[in-house]
């Protein structure tokens, strides 16, 4: 039976936002597990942080939490450390878990907790009107930086490899369908599954042209479990900005790898 994972909320994103093109991903993904046993609805605990991305907790009827800023991973791990038969989901934004949030999305990588973070990734604080974050390119001209943004961006997907998640993806947002398969491959794998999806803001930093004409697939016979591969796949293909570099941004699951969590640690001493 096909569950209903629709709400009566008004949708509030500005019309056109690839937000809800996630959300149509999401939807698709959790309807496809659950109609083939693989997932229970009760089983599932989602989780968003504060931003524009936050109001998807709104619009999917499951059981969700809404943190303060930043603060999201922290309450899904300790959720998953408390009953790991759940199924861990949170969404952030790149300013919620890459500038706010930081610190806590570093142990957790670190820690293998078997919980799934999918962040929506404009580059921009787009809630607060499109001020430059952790993710906006060098040159990047918004409301804190008129002149031009000075700083360096992350490279999130580089971090997360470097902090020891063991899955580590990225999608484009406008591909719904492709953006389905990875929240269920991240979903699937045992342990920390980082998902970056670019999400162009088209209200405070339009990026989709740029992406279109750089985005493309990985082919299925990348080695996902060779470190090494994925840190040099990753490298020096940095998201949009006026100073960007001018590489194509590959898409897929650039890294895959089984160790033990932390929830299993941690259990072995119950
Ligand atoms: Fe989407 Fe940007 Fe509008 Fe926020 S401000 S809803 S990210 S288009």
């Amino acid at each position: 039976m096909e569950p209903n994972l629709s709400t009566k909320e008004k949708i509030t994103w500005c019309s056109g936002c690839p937000n809800s093109q996630i959300l149509v991903s999401f939807r698709k993904a959790i309807t496809e597990l659950v109609q083939n046993n693989e997932l229970k609805i009760e089983n599932i605990a989602a989780f968003a942080g504060i931003g524009c991305h936050g109001k998807i907790s709104d619009y999917i009827n499951i059981n969700s939490f809404t943190s303060l800023h930043g603060r999201l991973i922290p309450a899904m791990t300790g959720t998953k450390c408390a009953n790991r038969n759940l199924t861990v989901i949170g969404f952030s934004g790149d300013g919620d878990s890459l500038d706010e949030g930081v610190e806590h999305l570093i142990h957790a990588a670190k820690r293998n907790s078997d919980v799934n973070l999918f962040v929506h990734d404009n580059q921009v604080f787009a809630l607060t009107t499109g001020q430059a974050d952790a993710m906006s390119a060098k040159g990047y001209k918004g409301k804190s930086t008129p002149l031009g943004n000075i700083e360096e961006p992350f490279n999130p997907l580089l971090l997360l490899l470097s902090a020891g998640a063991t899955f580590v993806a990225r999608t484009y947002a406008g591909d719904i369908e492709g953006t389905k398969k990875i929240m269920q491959a991240a979903i699937a794998h045992k342990g920390f599954s980082f998902v970056d999806i670019i999400q162009p803001c088209i209200t405070f930093f339009d990026t989709r042209d740029h992406f279109k004409e750089r985005i493309y697939w990985l082919p299925e016979d990348f080695p996902k479990g060779d470190l090494k591969a994925a840190m040099e796949k990753v490298s020096g293909n940095l998201p949009a900005g006026e100073e960007s570099i001018d590489e194509k941004v590959p898409l897929g699951i650039f890294y895959k790898v089984e160790k033990p969590t932390f929830e299993e640690e941690l259990y072995k001493f119950s």
